[in-house]
Formats: structure tokens, sequence, C-alpha cells
């Protein structure tokens, strides 16, 4: 195979901006279908055998010495959000064949099939929910709610996978149970953690549980000279109430862990002399325990009731998402840890933050992740990167893990 660094830069030419923008790359837009086309003949050109299911997530197998036996899984994306970096997502991707690349030139003969896995549209870009292809084929997201959804286009999920040629039943996504013996995904880590403690490798524990609150508010819009504060329905500032609120809850919650956002808000008719008559806001709320995200959660939802009956404001509420963290398997973490003093490579065990399709796979299947650092913790940028030397490492420990993965039949 080209090494991993050449097939990344190559695989950034395939996005829908000026790459001094950074890269898009939008679920089954031409750049998508190019990418994937080119992970396609990287793939076949390591022999592997590919298969790609009903909504695009995309399996490449090398085969092993006893193919009955569940495989052994990695990977990860290359869908990426408007004006973002080269590496998150791809780096677990086309990591995994340059992983199994080195096993094959070592001339490493694997009991286990190992199988390099692409997932579907881990960003929420196009149709609003993040994780599509793992949420489907993890039993996360059933094949009825997936044709429910649509792009800000208004065209269906159905419709635009079938037109982009992927064109099975939703049905068959789902793996069945003892698919994967265990399941790693290698990943940038996203955040400033290993840079700032100069450690080559993060092993994850747990990824915390994140959840996404759509709220809609209607009062009533008037000339922002005529009408007298006491007869003001202002949605403006019942959305500004409720994101004080998200701050407030978050930050007095027993978990440390927990974090809320109000990351989108915006106002009609936004206008200076026009007092707001409609406020949208997206909510994202996070934790690593799933009783104290809940909790506040909760708690949220009862402040928006309290805050919009004081102020006469009309609300609706929409759960985008809310799913349990992952506790990843303490037996893979292990095995990793012990891997990568082997390499003499410095390493920790720590909680993922962001959520990845590896969230989805815990649920089925023993899983885990491999980060490595990122500079200054910047992501979903343009200036996103990690050294070759430091991608160099993640894939080396991530070919020693299926090494000794595929040999194992016990966790
Ligand atoms: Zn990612």
């Amino acid at each position: 195979m080209e090494n991993i660094h050449n097939a990344l830069e190559k695989l950034a030419t395939f996005s829908s901006c000026p790459s001094d923008i950074g890269v898009t790359r939008i679920l089954y837009t031409k750049e998508d279908l190019a990418a994937r086309a080119y992970f396609l003949e990287l793939s076949r050109d390591l022999g592997l055998e590919v298969k790609v299911d009903a909504i695009g997530n995309t399996f490449a197998r090398w085969k092993g010495q006893q193919p009955d036996l569940a495989a052994i899984g990695t990977g990860s994306h290359i869908d990426a959000i408007p004006h973002s970096g080269k590496y998150d997502g791809t780096v677990g991707v086309f990591g995994g064949l340059a992983a199994i690349d080195q096993l094959q030139q070592e001339g490493f003969q694997p009991k286990r099939s190992i199988e390099v896995l692409m997932f579907t549209a881990e960003e929420p870009t196009r149709f609003g929910i993040g994780c599509l292809g793992s949420r489907v084929l993890s039993g996360q997201l059933s094949p009825a709610s997936a044709r429910t959804l649509s792009d800000p286009q208004g065209q269906y999920l159905n419709e635009v996978r079938k037109a982009a040629g992927f064109t099975g039943a939703l049905d068959s996504v789902l793996l069945p149970d003892n698919y994967y013996h265990a399941f790693i995904e290698l990943h940038i880590e996203q955040g400033p953690i290993l840079e700032k403690e100069e450690l080559d490798i993060g092993i994850v524990s747990k990824i915390a549980a994140p959840s996404t609150l759509k709220v809609k508010l209607k009062g009533e819009g008037g000339h922002a000279g005529c009408v007298l504060m006491p007869d003001r329905k202002d949605a403006g500032c019942a959305a500004a109430e409720i994101a004080l609120a998200v701050e407030q809850i978050a930050r007095s919650s027993a978990s440390p862990d927990t974090v809320a956002t109000t990351g989108i808000l915006e106002i009609q008719p936004a206008a200076v002399n026009s007092i707001p008559k409609a406020a949208y806001m997206e909510i994202d709320l996070r934790d690593t325990q799933i009783e104290t995200r809940d909790k506040a959660l909760t708690s949220l939802q009862d402040q928006i009731r309290y805050i919009t009956g004081k102020r006469n404001v009309e609300h609706s509420m929409e759960l985008l998402n809310c799913d349990p963290p992952a506790i990843c398997d303490s037996n893979l973490v292990e095995t990793i840890q012990n891997i990568c003093e082997n390499l003499n490579y410095s390493s920790k065990v720590m909680i993922s933050r962001a959520y990845h399709d590896s969230l989805f796979m815990a649920q089925r299947f023993p899983t885990t992740m491999i980060f490595i650092p990122s500079k200054d913790g910047i992501s979903h940028r343009p200036d996103e990167y990690s050294s070759p030397r430091q991608i160099d490492k993640g894939v080396r420990v991530l070919a020693q893990t299926l090494k000794t993965l595929s040999s194992s039949f016990n966790l």
C-alpha cells in the first residue's frame, strides 16, 4: 500500500472546498463517493474482501485461517464537516489498512479475520444525527427511524442513498451477534491532554454519553419602541435565560464531567427595532455517567417549562438523541497498555469526551479506542494536525493489537 501519509494527503483532495480553507466531505456527495472509491482501491490492493451495506458502511476483510470465528474489527469514518481537517476519522480508516499492510509485510497470518470498517457519516452534517452508519449497524437506530431522516434540502435518506448507489434494504444493515470478537478504533484525540503530558498514546476506558435537545420558542413580536415592558412575550429573552440555565445546570452538577452547551441560538425576525417573536435553540449535554447526565437533562427540561411559563412564551422540546455512555472493555484496555509498554511508547488510560462510532459499537461488542495526540488539541478546523511520527506510532500500536487479538480466544 502507498504509505499512510500520502494516502491521507490524497484523501484530502476529495473535498468540495478549496484546500486552503480545509476539507469538506459530506455524505453521498461526489467527493464522498470518490473518497470511498479510493478506500476500495487500496483495500483491493491489499487483497482484502470488500463488502458494502445498504447505507454505505464499507467492510474490507483480511480473511483469517479460521474464517468462521468472530472477526477483529477496526475502523472509523471519512466524512468531514465543512472546513475541517485531514485527520479526524481518516487516520482510523487508512490506519486500519496501514496496520494490515504492516502485518502482511511481516508475513503474519491471522487466525481470526481482521476487518477494516469504514462507517457511513459519523458527522451529523447531512441528516442531523451523528454516527448514522454505526447506529444502524449496531441496532441503535431502527431502519424505520432512519427512513424518516431528511437533509436540509428535504430529501429523504432513503432516496439519497439509493441515488448514490446504495440500494439494498436498510433492514439488512444490522450486524449479527458475535460478528466481532473485539472492535478497536484508532482516532486523533481532538483534545489537548496527550500533547500537554507528552504522551504517545491514549487508551480509552469510557466514552461520554451525549444528548441533544432541540427547543423552539414562540412569543409575540412587535415594535421595539411601542410595546411596553409588562406586555412583552420576548422569545429572545426567554432563549437567553434558558442558555444561562444550561450553563448553570452543568456547573452545579454533582459530576465534574457534566458539560452543557447552547451551540445554536437563533432569533426571529432578528431586526434591531423588533421584539423577537421566535427563537430556535440546540443544546448539547454530556456526561460520563448516565445518572448525572439524565438528572441534568430533566432539570433543564423543568427550567425550560418554568422560564417559558413565567415569560408567557410557548415552547416545544425534542430530544434529538440521548445515548448511553460506553464503558470500554477492560481486558482490551490492558492488552493495549501492555503493547505500548513493549513498544516503549508512553501511554495513559483516558476518557473520550467526544463521541465516536465506538460509542455504538461498544453497546454490542467488546470495544476500545486508541488515541494519538492532536496539535494544540485542535480539531474540526483546517489546522487540525497530528505528525507523521505520531500517526506511525498509532498505526504500530493498532497493528500489534490486531495481531494479538486475531490469535486470542478469550478476552
Ligand atoms: Zn471522528
